[in-house]
């Protein structure tokens, strides 16, 4: 491949982005679709830059590094910060598509496009239908169902899934070698196929030490089945949101891969089933501490 996409997997995906780019035949709109933290939105980024830096986003020049702030005026992100995202915002987005561009392109990064309400997104299928010249919308989905068949229609779609556990641990050894191999299996296992989250916990250790150390919880928790021990951790977690989502991940994922491996397989499908659904009354702001009882009641 000509660029360094600093993403693993998704090698065809890739490849037609870059025979775009290079034949000169760039699509007026993207939409790059697949599940959460699998480099959907380094790509969107890294496509902009591309787009934009004369010299192959160089991370150098100060069109390098405005866009890397996400300052870039003919740049413009609108980040997942899990608001719906309103006709006002639309209609800011129209403004500055209408304004004078200084640069190659006019970009348009909008991440988690279903986010748009139906009024937002009639409005924007109509820039996205007329843009002006050189305009370049570059959108992500989590979730391509929830987004509009008319925006669908518009856009080229491009699927990014998830890669094979043993896909992303080879890529893993290649990519750090210095890395040992008991880390390697736990990244693997923490992030499960999603590579982009595999890669941003090699480059965090921080983020990697606390999720080892939520991991050993889990495994405490799966051997240990005291009802006050897990209540009393419980009462722990609800202090930090955050928290709770890495030990509800983390827990769901030790236990996916028991099913892979064939373990028990029946009783923990139930199992991940009562996290999922604890995982979607936990969005939805129901009784936290509740939930999470509910849940340690019913891990075997
Ligand atoms: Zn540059």
């Amino acid at each position: 491949m000509k660029y360094n996409w600093s993403i693993i997997g998704h090698e065809k995906q890739l490849k037609l982005i870059e025979s775009d780019i290079l034949s000169e035949n760039i699509s007026h709109a993207y939409l790059l679709a697949g599940p959460n933290s699998v480099g959907k939105n380094t790509v969107a980024k890294k496509l902009a830059g591309i787009l934009q830096c004369s010299n192959d986003f160089c991370h150098a020049c100060p069109t390098c590094l405005q866009i890397e702030k996400g300052v870039h005026l003919d740049t413009i992100e609108m980040i997942d910060d899990k608001e719906s995202i309103k006709i006002d915002d639309v209609r800011k987005m129209i403004e500055r598509c209408n304004m004078t561009r200084q640069s190659n392109y006019k970009i348009f990064l909008i991440q988690t496009i279903e986010r748009m309400t139906t009024d937002a997104a009639n409005s924007f299928l109509k820039m996205l239908e007329e843009p002006p010249e050189r305009t370049i919308f570059i959108l992500t989905t989590n979730n391509v169902r929830a987004v509009l068949p008319t925006i669908i229609s518009r856009v080229r779609v491009m699927n990014f899934a998830l890669v094979s556990a043993g896909y992303l641990e080879r890529k893993l050894r290649e990519m750090y070698s210095e890395c040992d191999e008991d880390t390697i299996k736990k990244v693997g296992l923490f992030s499960l196929g999603k590579t982009g989250k595999a890669v941003n916990l090699m480059e965090n250790p921080d983020e990697l030490a606390n999720y080892i150390k939520i991991y050993s919880d889990v495994i405490f928790f799966l051997e240990h089945k005291n009802i006050t021990e897990r209540f009393s951790y419980v009462s722990d977690l609800v202090e930090d949101e955050t928290k709770i989502d890495t030990f509800v991940t983390i827990l769901s994922n030790v236990l996916r891969s028991k099913i892979l491996d064939g373990e028990n397989a029946y009783e923990h499908i139930d199992t991940v089933l009562k996290i999922d659904e604890a995982m979607t009354l936990i969005k939805k702001n129901v009784n936290l501490k509740l939930v999470l009882e509910n849940l340690m009641l019913s891990l075997k």
